[in-house]
């Protein structure tokens, strides 16, 4: 018979915590969690689907922008940081679950966004990939490699995917991917202006 002492130590982190949820009040109706985080995958899921018209949608988005260099170059790309980061970090939260790493891989990766793997692989799946195509880590959550090949068959350039990509440069989370490309795309094409 385990005593008291051994009682007291197969209490675990885990068992609290259930047993402080089985004592909350609030229970969302009819919304078990797991229905919970696949509804909160369907915007993801509609991106990788529609990958080839969000890739036309971003090239029109992109030429936009990148008329604006006057303007953001006049306020200062600085300066236009903070108010371009809310839209992008709220707009790309919701089509692609967006973790802001500042570093837009999004067409090469079929619009299903890497950083979503909780693995933050960023050059395809780990070996563990479950038979059914889920995460091994989130069972519930298509691996976002499977979707993102699916979604890169949809793209223009379909072998964009197997491009290598770098590590994440940590120091530019929480940043704007739109500005960098606009003010590097800028800076390239003021170079070869400058050439000719
Ligand atoms: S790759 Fe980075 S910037 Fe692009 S959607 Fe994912 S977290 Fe956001």
């Amino acid at each position: 018979m385990p005593g008291p002492e051994q009682h007291k130590a197969a209490i675990t982190q885990g068992t609290l915590v259930r047993k402080a949820r089985s004592l909350l009040a609030y229970k969302p109706a009819d919304v078990s969690p797991q229905r919970r985080v696949q509804r909160h995958y369907t915007m993801r899921l509609w991106s990788v689907r529609h990958a080839r018209f969000l890739e036309w949608l971003y090239a029109r988005f992109a030429d936009m922008f990148l008329t604006l260099h006057p303007v953001w170059k006049a306020v200062g790309y600085g300066r236009a940081e903070r108010p371009v980061k809310f839209v992008e970090k709220r707009v790309k939260g919701l089509m692609f679950d967006c973790r802001m790493c500042g570093q837009c891989i999004l067409s090469s990766t079929g619009m299903s966004c890497p950083m979503n793997c909780p693995k933050q692989l960023r050059n395809g799946p780990c070996g563990g990939v479950r038979a059914n195509g889920s995460c091994e880590v989130e069972p519930d959550m298509p691996c976002v490699w499977v979707k993102a090949w699916e979604g890169a068959q949809r793209m223009r350039d379909q072998n964009a995917i197997c491009n290598i990509q770098k590590p994440v440069d940590q120091s530019l989370r929480e940043t704007s991917a739109w500005l960098r490309v606009t003010a590097a795309t800028a800076a390239e094409r003021e170079k070869a202006s400058e050439a000719q």
